[in-house]
């Protein structure tokens, strides 16, 4: 896992990882979820807001996942899912 490499100089894409199946995915394709200073969850469609980050990947599995046992969101950002999170969270679950 190290990250020293010999002129590895491949166009750079940031990837990460969904929350619920852990698979690592281009960040654009991915949604942000983030917990504000307020203690709340909020979908971070611009990806740049201050606070600790969740990702979920498209698969509307992992979304379902998500609303079924939002503990899976709740472990990753430190804090119970309220109702009302659990309805932006819904409300931003892609559509397919
Ligand atoms: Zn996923």
């Amino acid at each position: 896992m190290s990250k020293k490499g010999k002129s590895r100089q491949r166009k750079h894409v940031p990837h990460r990882m969904c929350v619920v199946c852990r698979q690592t995915s281009e960040k654009r394709s991915l949604t942000r979820l983030v917990r504000t200073a307020e203690g709340e969850i909020h979908v971070d469609s611009t990806g740049k807001r201050n606070g600790r980050g969740a990702y979920l990947c498209d698969k509307p599995a992992c979304w379902q996942a998500v609303l079924h046992n939002p503990d899976i969101l709740g472990r990753a950002l430190h804090l119970s899912i309220s109702s009302e999170d659990r309805e932006r969270i819904e409300a931003a679950m892609p559509e397919h």
